[in-house]
């Protein structure tokens, strides 16, 4: 069910599952912010403006990011969590950042246009493959030709970025260097 921000400040968080249901209702409805940030500075990715108007509503935000920081051993986990489950626009998300690194609202909802759809549909152009389970389908010693079924592989995060571990030869497939960009879900 959608809430408004107003309905989403009066929330009580007093009790840790409060403060994650609070988290998860600013993810839900588009509000969810670096906590740690001031609230003043937050900024609505969609208009550009202010996210929080009034004072009141600084004051409140302020005091329940607060009480999640108290609450929690760590909100960013409930956001990541919530991201994943409940699959937040990532296109604030990603306008926001772009926002945060000092790029206009126009400018960012122009990058914004520009770019291809990113939704649950597949849109890989080119898949990451293990060169070792590549020759292994190609000599036959794969008894499949399918490198859907043969391939397994971990994907993660690391200090970098990311990196695609082959599973069945223990060896590194690609690992990519977001050179100090952060990406908001890590
Ligand atoms: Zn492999």
């Amino acid at each position: 069910m959608s809430m408004t921000l107003q309905e989403v400040l009066k929330m009580d968080v007093t009790t840790p599952w409060e403060a994650e249901a609070w988290i998860k209702a600013l993810v839900d409805n588009g509000f969810i912010w670096h906590l740690e940030d001031s609230p003043e500075e937050v900024i609505n990715g969609r208009t550009g403006e202010s996210l929080f108007q009034t004072e009141d509503d600084i004051a409140s935000a302020r005091q329940r990011a607060a009480a999640c920081f108290a609450l929690l051993d760590d909100p960013f986990e409930t956001i990541v969590t919530c991201e994943w489950e409940d699959e937040v626009d990532p296109e604030i998300t990603r306008m926001n950042m772009l926002i945060d690194r000092g790029m206009s609202a126009t400018d960012a909802q122009k990058f914004m246009d520009d770019l291809p759809p990113l939704d649950k549909e597949r849109r890989i152009e080119m898949f990451f493959h293990c060169g070792k389970c590549v020759e292994e389908i190609k000599d036959g010693s794969a008894n499949t030709n399918s490198p859907r079924e043969y391939g397994s592989y971990e994907i993660g995060y690391t200090v970098r970025g990311i990196q695609v571990w082959c599973v069945r030869h223990e060896c590194n497939v690609v690992s990519i260097d977001f050179q100090g960009y952060q990406h908001p879900a890590v």
